[in-house]
């Protein structure tokens, strides 16, 4: 189950991504995780290119940025929680890619698309989630 955090940042996420977060927080034996990221504004996006957190040159490449018509953001970042607190240490990239792997399996069988960040082959964005362009345009 998706904890209140997770569920507020998942305001203004389109609802298939959501659908998907969901069924992956209901699989039991994964690390603790939550969504940390949701929409990013175009501003946010701007400052993580800036300052190195963000791969993309075009800010509005990004898919946290809301696009689409209501706009919704259609990505998301989670984070894996130790001691109920948010790491990135590189220790845990394994359990990164085991929540990326259930990501992946719940897109298959709800057949909805998910590109995720740790299967990318130039900068691998482990936390990170979304739907594909060429299916959410
Ligand atoms: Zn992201």
């Amino acid at each position: 189950m998706l904890d209140n955090q997770s569920i507020k940042m998942l305001v203004g996420v389109h609802p298939d991504l959501k659908r998907v977060a969901s069924a992956v927080s209901d699989i039991k034996g994964l690390p603790g995780w939550r969504v940390t990221f949701g929409v990013r504004t175009l501003a946010q996006e701007q400052y993580a290119i800036l300052h190195g957190y963000s791969s993309l040159k075009n800010p509005h490449d990004c898919r946290h940025v809301p696009s689409g018509k209501p706009p919704v953001s259609h990505a998301i970042d989670i984070s894996v929680l130790i001691n109920g607190k948010p790491t990135w240490a590189n220790q845990y990239i394994p359990a990164y890619i085991k929540i990326g792997e259930a990501f992946q399996q719940v897109s298959k069988e709800l057949n909805i698309p998910i590109r995720s960040g740790y299967l990318w082959m130039t900068f691998k964005d482990y936390g990170h989630h979304e739907l594909p362009i060429a299916n959410y345009p």
